[in-house]
């Protein structure tokens, strides 16, 4: 655990040093779960965002993208049964006087018995190395049995609790599981509670016309009151996709995991409408679908799993998450959700429009069902940069920081280095830098030795360095430095350009996903 806290420590503060991530109006002391995107981070998280959107929009024909309005009529809530149903439990510890989600502490102590578990597994498999079947190996150990049972056990009364909205229920299951605050180590808690995410704002000037409002705690909702809009305008055919990134707000109860949980974030969804019967079809085709897109920025199958919801939100027939192995173990990093004809039905029927595909092949209308894929831009951020921070042994036995991005996300490309300030280096350097910029970002630095030129461009994840030294003015070629393999090359400077657009280029990476 003390080795899981250090690295997410680690995380934290190498994206402020670098200017990836600082806390919101910090000279204030900050602002609890507001964070604010620094010169690296906006790069980065705008060429995840462009990864996400190119993948979905311009690599699908029957996907088109929007950009709606964070307000919205605040109908368009009660008909999405955010107003009565968006709410999280809430349980104070007496003793601490802190807070709690109740489904957390009670999924974080199933999830502490399944590390057990894979602990066994993972001891056995060793011991056993090729014969081992895991499958009869978990249906036959005694230890492993018996805590299965027990997480099956708590899973069956969590949904109970959940889906009747049993509070008194909820809390007696959090004492009969004898889980304990972790700062005061005592089981006084308070009664179980609902409480509702949704920030309330007022439009319009006046105190008794002003109208009550939220800010979105979700993107879908945006494009489901455009679904006809388009459909019409774009003579969008079923099935097809909108899909749109923009900012949703959520009043979280708890939110002490940096840019995991915020509570002004960012959303990348994507609502497929397909013909009724057909969802399961398509469900599955977006689960396998988007799994290759993590998959295809190369951090490691191992680190992502699935995990189907046992308590389905009102709107869903079936849902899961891809899980993400973070500093602080796997959490939902993205959910893909078979929301039904739930909220076109609804916004039919709070608004009174018809809101119906017609089937010229059949010839009859249908409200559509949707398959949605949800992903937090700043949960991918998260991911991608935790799982980049390394820190590595060199054969001479000094140490590096490296931040392996990516190289398509990398926020700077490539960094040109004249090997000293003088001898008109600097000069070729610049012009070098001149060159590049039309196609990519890049930075100049001419500051202490190259070394540590090297090493700083290293932490920033700049994934090349290019060095002018004096060979450069005889015959136009420079070295060009590999992140990763610190390898270095000698190459011209006209095959620059090609070099590391081979590298980073977007087609490239996302060929991957093929
Ligand atoms: P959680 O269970 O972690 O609260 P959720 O199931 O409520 O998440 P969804 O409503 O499915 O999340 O939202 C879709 C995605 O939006 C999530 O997978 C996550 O990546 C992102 N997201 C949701 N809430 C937040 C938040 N407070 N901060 C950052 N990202 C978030």
């Amino acid at each position: 655990m003390a080795k899981q806290d250090d690295l997410f420590k680690n995380v934290v503060s190498h994206a402020k040093e670098y200017g990836y991530i600082f806390p919101s109006s910090e000279i204030y002391d900050g602002l609890s779960a507001v964070y604010d995107y620094a010169q690296n981070g906006v790069e980065l998280k705008k060429n995840i965002r462009e990864y996400w959107w190119k993948s979905m929009v311009q690599m699908h024909e029957n996907i088109v993208g929007i950009d709606a309005a964070i307000f919205m009529h605040p109908t368009t809530w009660k008909a999405s049964g955010h107003v009565d149903a968006f709410n999280d439990p809430l349980i104070d510890n007496k003793d601490s006087k802190k807070r709690y989600r109740a489904d957390v502490l009670v999924e974080e102590f199933r999830e502490k018995i399944n590390e057990k578990i894979q602990k066994d597994v993972d001891k056995a498999q060793a011991k056993f190395g090729e014969a081992f079947d895991e499958k009869q190996f978990r249906e036959t150990n005694p230890n492993v049995v018996r805590r299965q049972q027990q997480i099956d056990e708590i899973t069956v009364e969590l949904t109970r609790v959940q889906e009747e909205n049993d509070l008194e229920g909820f809390r007696q299951l959090i004492i009969d599981l004898g889980i304990v605050c972790p700062v005061s180590g005592t089981a006084n808690w308070t009664e179980v509670r609902q409480f509702n995410l949704m920030f309330g704002t007022k439009l319009g000037a006046s105190a008794d016309s002003a109208m009550d409002l939220y800010l979105r705690p979700e993107t879908a909702q945006g494009i489901f009151v455009n679904f006809l809009n388009v459909q019409k305008t774009g003579r969008m055919k079923i099935p097809f996709g909108i899909a749109q990134t923009g900012k949703a707000f959520r009043n979280e109860i708890v939110a002490r995991q940096f840019i995991f949980r915020m509570r002004e974030f960012e959303q990348m969804e994507m609502q497929f409408f397909v013909k009724p019967g057909e969802e399961m079809k398509w469900y599955e085709y977006w689960k396998e679908t988007r799994l290759k897109w993590h998959l295809s920025l190369g951090l490691g199958r191992k680190n992502y799993r699935f995990h189907d919801h046992d308590k389905l939100a009102h709107y869903a027939n079936a849902a899961a998450d891809i899980e993400f192995d973070f500093p602080f173990g796997f959490k939902e990093l993205e959910g893909i959700h078979s929301r039904t004809d739930f909220d076109l039905s609804s916004h039919e029927k709070y608004s009174g429009k018809k809101l119906q595909y017609f089937d010229t092949e059949t010839n009859t209308s249908y409200v559509p069902y949707v398959v949605e894929t949800s992903v937090g831009l700043d949960r991918m951020f998260l991911a991608v940069f935790s799982k980049s921070l390394q820190e590595e042994t060199l054969e001479d036995g000094s140490t590096r920081t490296v931040l392996r991005l990516p190289s398509v996300l990398a926020p700077t490309k490539a960094a040109v280095l004249p090997l000293i300030k003088r001898d008109g280096l600097p000069e070729v350097a610049k012009q070098i830098v001149e060159d590049l910029k039309w196609d990519f970002n890049v930075a100049y630095d001419e500051k202490d030795a190259v070394g540590r030129r090297y090493r700083r461009q290293d932490a920033l994840g700049t994934p090349f360095c290019i060095t002018v030294d004096h060979q450069t003015l005889e015959d136009q070629t420079v070295t060009i430095r590999h992140r990763d393999t610190m390898e270095q090359q000698r190459v011209a400077i006209a095959d620059l350009r090609n070099l590391i657009n081979e590298d980073v280029s977007m087609r490239n990476w996302l060929m991957k996903m093929k």
